[in-house]
């Protein structure tokens, strides 16, 4: 008798665009997976990755690259053996308690990730903020839109992308810049196809060093320099002053600070910036025309703005753009990061980056740690930055970090270089990994491995690029003795508490007399009707849910009030209605589809601020000895370092295997040619890798994909360890503002092997 089909609805785990599934399973097997008719983001539509994600769940991959039990290494290098949960939970809290006894709460640090749900990272903040006292709590997010939250704050005061997907079918104009997402966001950009077959006058400009799949659309491709984004845009408001395309009375009702900006464009005359970008006038004129004069312009972009040493700029340059023309706040027009990972915005709404607090709240302001510490039921939250993901593993390098909790992600093959991040995992005392997959680099490191659930196991919420949150839904059990990552982080949290008391550490949130004791964070506690009141809690936590629906509840009314607030949405709401944006307030049926169309910001005086900033080059400009400018981006097919789309040999057809691209001129004039085998070195590191022909690529440009790990890829990092990928050639130099490096850029050679 053959066994009944469930399905289950659930979200793509992969890249922001946020795709709805059909998860088919039978049994505790996923057997298939169909796109969601019914959800906004996909409309039933998937990519390949999506569509292939069931294929990755099959037991016949799981039993070659899940972790399924909890293991201890023993000694470094030596081979992991079995633990039960328990004394692996009773080990790590006692080594973290330790390490923060004797040297502070600053000594440990959390190295999460952007593909947590929002209810685990929900834990993984509270954690390290409210329980431990430390901020020393950040996330690949860093490395994927910490730029774009800085550019969204300084300019329309909040981390709130105002637009949403259907305004692309109402744009005139798109401008996309710094973005692949024909293979980055597939299915969005089906949709633009789509708008434009329906729209035909619609004009598509696309800026890239790269000709990309995404460029090949468009009605204007500015090749630019990699780097010279600022100078482009405030080329192009150059040339919107000059011609008189700029909206004054939006700027006069609504922004501040335009006189600073014009001033500093003055200098930016389109010979100057024509020859700093490597684009010609004619093209500048018309990118220029087409954003300030169509009736609605949207602008849609990614990680070429935001994995820069300059990314906070070139967001808030961007948005200038936007400003002065008055393209926000109406349909089809306005700024629209998108994000790279599921969950990067959720990640962002529960303040779990280094230098954020809950809902979009600020570490640096008083009043902001005040209400966290009241809602928390803790008497403050330390006001000291926590270390960045780049300053992260530069201390645990230098010995300031000594013990690291690192979960759902592979720095030691993700972060840039990877001589300093072998370097901070080998000093680091205590290394916990986090992990569903046994095959990510970082397992290698780790003193404890924890098994996590993943994709098709788990439950909570993700928010997409367009602030819409989805469930996540589990449709098998967790194999092995695989845990929920709420559920492991509670369960450390909680020893971690009591250890810590029992020691007498000052950490702030442990000691007794400061558990839920202001009458403001029992009430707000109380308030959420899912919760036990803390008053007939047997035994008082700062960590007592049970399920993600607790935790959710929590930080729903850590919103309250806030830009997103979403006192109005329950788990109940979306079951019944589906995938809700935000803010969605209480007493409101539905969330808000754009921001800003009264044209009123999120600042003190209610007006958006331009944002006055130079042009910088590039940390690491190309020089005679190495005369390659390297650019990573992505496949179509691959997912970040592989650990899951790696599985599928289908996913190897679209490109095989790793190869580095230059132009064909510049192969010929260095004696090369197609296939050779050539080390591509930087200052820091040198893979080996064959060389590829490629028009798409400028001179002196050289193109990698990111996903290519040790497995893939021969070489070395500087410091000799063996090789970490692509990531052994990047540069870890990072925006002043955002703390975001430069994975877009470093300056390389290429020398035949
Ligand atoms: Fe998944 Fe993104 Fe593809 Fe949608 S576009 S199916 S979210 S990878």
């Amino acid at each position: 008798m053959s066994m009944s089909t469930s399905i289950t609805r659930s979200t793509c785990p992969y890249c922001g665009v946020g795709c709805g599934v059909l998860i088919e399973s039978q049994g505790q097997q996923i057997t298939g997976v169909r796109g969601d008719p019914d959800h906004p983001a996909n409309f039933g539509k998937l990519c390949t990755k999506g569509t292939t994600l069931h294929l990755t769940a099959a037991p016949e991959i799981a039993r070659q690259t899940r972790l399924l039990q909890p293991m201890q290494r023993l000694a470094r290098g030596a081979a992991p053996t079995p633990v039960g949960w328990d004394a692996a939970l009773d080990l790590a809290a006692e080594r973290f308690a330790r390490t923060i006894t004797e040297h502070g709460p600053d000594a440990v640090g959390f190295y999460i990730s952007g593909q947590l749900l929002t209810e685990d990272y929900y834990v993984f903040n509270k954690l390290a903020k409210g329980l431990i006292g430390t901020n020393n709590v950040d996330t690949n997010s860093r490395l994927c839109m910490s730029s774009a939250v800085a550019g969204y704050k300084l300019t329309l005061g909040a981390d709130a992308p105002p637009a949403c997907y259907d305004d692309v079918n109402h744009a005139d104009c798109l401008f996309i810049v710094g973005s692949n997402a024909a293979f980055a966001h597939p299915v969005l950009f089906r949709r633009i196809e789509e708008a434009k077959k329906n729209h035909p006058g619609m004009r598509v400009i696309v800026a890239d060093p790269r000709r990309t799949d995404t460029a090949d659309l468009a009605d204007l491709y500015l090749p630019l320099q990699p780097g010279s984004d600022v100078m482009l845009f405030h080329g192009l408001l150059h040339i919107m002053l000059w011609e008189g395309w700029v909206d004054p009375a939006y700027i006069a009702a609504h922004t501040t600070g335009f006189d600073a900006l014009r001033a500093l464009v003055r200098e930016c005359t389109p010979e100057h910036v024509a020859q700093v970008c490597g684009l010609n006038k004619e093209d500048l004129f018309t990118a220029a025309k087409w954003f300030a004069t169509s009736p609605a312009t949207l602008s849609l972009y990614c990680q070429g703005l935001n994995q820069s040493s300059s990314g906070t700029a070139k967001n808030a340059t961007l948005i200038n753009l936007h400003l002065a023309t008055g393209q926000i706040g109406k349909p089809g027009a306005g700024p629209f990061s998108l994000t790279g990972q599921p969950n990067a915005m959720g990640g962002r709404e529960v303040g779990g980056l280094a230098n954020l607090l809950s809902a979009h709240r600020d570490l640096a302001n008083p009043e902001h740690r005040a209400e966290v510490a009241a809602l928390w039921g803790v008497p403050d939250v330390p006001s000291k930055p926590g270390k960045t993901a780049v300053e992260m593993f530069q201390a645990a390098a230098d010995g300031e970090i000594k013990a690291l909790w690192i979960a759902c992600t592979n720095p030691a093959q993700s972060m840039p270089d990877q001589a300093t991040v072998r370097q901070a995992l080998k000093r680091a005392e205590f290394v916990v990994v986090q992990e569903a997959y046994a095959t990510a680099t970082t397992c290698d490191w780790a003193d404890l491995l924890l098994p996590a659930t993943t994709w098709g196991e788990k439950e909570g919420t993700v928010t997409n690029s367009e602030r819409r949150i989805s469930r996540v839904r589990a449709a098998v059990p967790a194999p092995g003795e695989a845990r929920h990552d709420w559920r492991i982080a509670v369960d450390f949290a909680q020893r971690l508490e009591a250890t810590l008391g029992a020691n007498g550490v000052g950490a702030i949130g442990v000691r007794p007399e400061f558990r839920t004791t202001t009458p403001e964070a029992t009430k707000n506690l109380e308030r959420n009707s899912a919760l036990t009141p803390m008053a007939e809690q047997p035994e008082k936590t700062l960590f007592p849910y049970q399920t993600p629906e607790q935790i959710w509840l929590e930080h729903r009314e850590s919103t309250r009030g806030r830009d997103l607030d979403i006192t109005g949405l329950s788990y109940e709401k979306l079951e019944n209605e589906g995938p809700q944006q935000w803010p969605l307030r209480e007493g409101e049926a539905t969330g808000q589809t754009r921001l800003y169309e009264n044209g009123h910001f999120p600042t003190p005086d209610g007006k958006a601020r331009f944002a006055a900033l130079p042009w910088q080059p590039l940390a690491e400009p190309r020089e005679s000895r190495y005369p390659f400018s390297l650019t990573t981006g992505r496949l179509r097919d691959q997912w970040h370092g592989m650990t899951r789309t790696g599985t599928l040999g289908r996913l190897f057809g679209h490109v095989p295997e790793p190869v580095v691209q230059l132009h064909p001129q510049d192969i010929q004039r260095r004696g090369l040619k197609d296939g050779d085998l050539v080390h591509v070195t930087s200052k820091r590191g040198s893979i080996l890798v064959p060389l590829q022909a490629s028009s798409d690529i400028g001179l002196s440009q050289a193109f990698i994909a990111m996903h290519w790990g040790p497995e893939y890829l021969s070489g070395r990092s500087g410091a000799g360890e063996p090789l970490a990928g692509v990531n052994a050639l990047t540069t870890s130099a990072y925006c002043p503002t955002s703390k975001q490096p430069e994975l877009k850029h470093a300056a390389v050679k290429i020398l035949k092997a």
